[in-house]
């Protein structure tokens, strides 16, 4: 009977060398390979021609490539492109690139479901149902890379975490995708051009400092009061304000990178001066911008976007207090690509 084959991707370059070396061959035909997989994103072993056709039989009969293949697409008027990509067991995360005037950025899928609860997001009545490996989130960006030159005629610029799932719950896998992202084996990014948006997990965050990470940080916090932000996102609870605080302040002290908070204003939920007033007070302890986004419907109106009275008052407050904000219009709308839109309809 034959051994199940292992997922090549899954090694490291060194373990790579390593298992060529264990076969009587060269350490360096572990490099040649690595660039094929992940520089060169080759499908198939057949097509890596600096590899003689013995070699590629050994692999061949060891290990397999699984990649992603991109389902379906759909583009929106504004531009906007959505992909739905199809994982080895046929599971299925969705990924969006968005074109401005100058930049590319895709919006890429973390885990296939979500175990968070947010209340205002689609993934969330997905139940998480697995991690994405490190390659299935670095195709993803190859793949809106690929569709950003095809469509703009020019390379991909950004990457923002804020697909499906939450990423710090998948830290390792994240990391790891990163790690070849911007690693000149890879694509190369600067790690600057990377935003990883989390709904605040304090042990995480911590950890992330600890780890000296150079990409950037945003935090999904909709409420700077605690009873507001449990009602709406239930695992405040257990994560407090408190506690998240106490996460930003040490990311800051380590990194001296400034957070971004994600917000959106609702309609009766947090649309009072006393809101905007705790926001502020939030806003103090560490350098941070706001991003004010604007809500995206996902069920029969429980939660409705503020008034454009309520979003002013908060950019008033905002600015007289020195702290810089910014009103994200959505995009992609019409084809359910906006942010906290990404389920799986199917
Ligand atoms: N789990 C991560 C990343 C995925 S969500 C996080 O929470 O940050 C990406 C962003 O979309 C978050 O800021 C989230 O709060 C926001 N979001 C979720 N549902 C939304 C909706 N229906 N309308 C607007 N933004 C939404």
């Amino acid at each position: 009977m034959q051994t199940k084959k292992k997922d090549i991707r899954a090694l490291t370059k060194e373990q790579l060398r390593d298992f060529f070396v264990s076969e009587g061959d060269q350490a360096f035909r572990g490099n040649q390979v690595y660039e094929w997989l992940w520089q060169k994103s080759a499908h198939s072993f057949e097509g890596m021609t600096n590899i003689s056709k013995e070699t590629r039989d050994m692999l061949e009969a060891n290990f397999v490539i699984n990649h992603i293949k991109v389902d379906q697409m759909q583009r929106s008027n504004d531009g906007t492109i959505k992909n739905a990509v199809r994982l080895h067991d046929d599971l299925i995360v969705e990924s969006v690139l968005i074109p401005t005037k100058t930049r590319t950025t895709a919006c890429v899928s973390s885990q296939v479901g979500c175990s968070l609860d947010c209340l205002f997001c689609a993934t969330a009545r997905l139940k998480r149902m697995r991690n994405l490996n490190p390659d299935e989130i670095y195709d993803q960006v190859v793949a809106i890379d690929n569709e950003s030159r095809l469509y703009f005629d020019r390379p991909l610029s950004n990457i923002v975490f804020m697909g499906m799932g939450e990423p710090l719950m998948n830290y390792n896998n994240v990391l790891k995708a990163i790690d070849k992202i911007t690693s000149p084996e890879g694509l190369g990014m600067s790690p600057k051009r990377i935003t990883v948006s989390t709904s605040g997990v304090p042990k995480m965050i911590k950890k992330m400092a600890d780890d000296e990470v150079r990409f950037k940080l945003a935090v999904s916090l909709h409420s700077a009061i605690d009873e507001i932000r449990t009602s709406i996102m239930p695992f405040n609870a257990t994560f407090t304000l408190a506690d998240l605080r106490e996460a930003l302040e040490y990311w800051y002290a380590k990194t001296q990178s400034r957070i971004t908070y994600e917000y959106v204003v609702w309609q009766g939920i947090n649309d009072t001066q006393t809101d905007v007033d705790a926001l502020v007070e939030f806003c103090r302890f560490a350098p941070s911008k706001v991003n004010l986004i604007e809500y995206n419907p996902i069920d029969d109106g429980e939660f409705r976007q503020a008034s454009p009275k309520a979003l002013d008052m908060y950019v008033t407050t905002l600015e007289r207090n020195g702290i810089i904000v910014t009103v994200r219009r959505s995009r992609g709308k019409d084809i359910d690509a906006a942010c906290g839109q990404l389920a799986n309809k199917k």
